[in-house]
């Protein structure tokens, strides 16, 4: 237990967060850990460490008993090595948790479902992430994903006894799955129930295990799924896939499969919802004299009338050229917004030109020869 990594560490939140940050911080961890997704060597020990974290620092009771007593508050036998004056500070349920809860801990009792370990239980949801193209999370396309997930196994059907047998009534707890047991606790030796170690509180026992699975009842395969990706869908938004997930226990459903969606950006448009855009660059004479231009959309070329007289940041809406919404069907539009691009490099007849423009104008401009800043230079030298 020394070598363990302190919770708030694993999460990267200070000892204060709170239960937004605590989640948030948690939700970031688990994706990018997230054995199906990290294939690094170490992701699935991380993944662990990290859900090991949250499930103690969410609970609000577990988190008081993390920050007095630290890993120990984890532990089922916490508490057997309080003796008499170590005891002395619960009295008051100090540190905020309930006399109850170490009254429960120091009885071997066991946290929530593990009480009936022969309860069907849901098996675990999982997450994938599938990379998209700009156009691809706007138009939807069909794909087929692969990820390792657990199923019941196919040889025993869940049981874990070896075919053609079944688990027997266990021998050593006749079934109920506990045992008695005395205990040394604070308040002197005291008989107290406890899960039985050789069926692990199921009261059955399994005497030849299947061979396939090894007695867990389940085995890890490749499982392939055809996903639809919908039309209109945004960058991180996910879907959710029932029963895709693992295989429960005792009988108990699949958990379910989330997809999470990664958009990649697209290099000329850029979008919010529905919502399409785009920077329409156009020269000074294009603007001032008006044009026709062919403006890019992802649904193809549309040609659009830029009227004479066009300021810089002038916006023109192309209705229906955006994305359709997932959840409503609208079809957006795409907005395209004018950029007047001022020429770098001008020819001597351009700059004739441009000279004779601005004097039409009634401008008198100055700096357009190039000698011009060496001047200002040299006046400073
Ligand atoms: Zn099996
Ligand atoms: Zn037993």
């Amino acid at each position: 237990m020394a070598d363990k990594r302190d919770y708030y560490d694993v999460l990267g939140v200070s000892r204060d967060a709170s239960d937004v940050e605590i989640k948030k911080a948690y939700r970031k961890l688990s994706k990018k850990y997230h054995p199906d997704i990290n294939k690094e060597p170490d992701a699935d020990a991380k993944f662990k460490e990290v859900t090991e974290a949250y499930e103690m620092l969410s609970d609000a009771q577990k988190r008081a008993a993390y920050d007095q007593y630290g890993h120990a508050a984890n532990d089922p036998n916490f508490g057997a090595g309080f003796g008499g004056g170590g005891f002395g500070g619960f009295g008051g349920g100090a540190g905020g948790f309930g006399f109850e809860d170490i009254f429960e801990s120091f009885f071997g009792g066991q946290s929530g479902g593990s009480r009936r370990p022969n309860a069907p239980q849901r098996g675990s949801d999982l997450q994938y992430r599938i990379d998209i193209s700009f156009e691809e999370a706007i138009f939807g396309k069909e794909t087929t994903i692969k990820y390792k997930r657990k199923e019941e196994c196919h040889t025993c059907h869940g049981s874990g006894a070896k075919e053609g047998t079944s688990p027997v009534t266990c021998s050593k707890c006749h079934g109920s799955g506990a045992t008695q047991v005395e205990r040394n606790t604070p308040f002197g030796r005291v008989m107290t129930q406890a899960t039985c170690d050789v069926c692990n509180g199921t009261g059955k026992e399994i005497k030849e295990k299947c061979t396939t699975c090894h007695g867990s009842g389940s085995e890890t395969v490749d499982h392939t799924l055809k996903v639809t990706v919908p039309a209109g869908i945004e960058d991180d938004q996910q879907m959710r896939l029932s029963g895709q997930g693992e295989a429960g226990k005792n009988g108990g459903p699949y958990g379910d499969l989330y997809v999470v969606f990664r958009v990649r950006p697209s290099d000329k448009f850029t979008r919010e919802g529905s919502e399409i855009y785009y920077d329409l660059p156009l020269s000074f004479a294009q603007a001032a004299l008006g044009d026709e231009i062919k403006v890019p959309t992802v649904h193809g070329n549309v040609k659009l009338k830029v009227p004479a007289g066009t300021q810089t940041g002038t916006t023109f809406r192309l209705k229906g050229k955006g994305a359709p919404s997932v959840r409503t069907g609208y079809q957006g539009d795409q907005h395209v917004t004018v950029n007047i691009v001022t020429p770098k490099k001008l020819s001597d007849k351009q700059k004739d030109l441009l000279r004779q423009f601005a004097k039409e104008s009634g401008e008198d401009v100055k700096g357009n020869d190039p000698g011009f800043f060496n001047k200002v230079k040299d006046l400073f030298d």
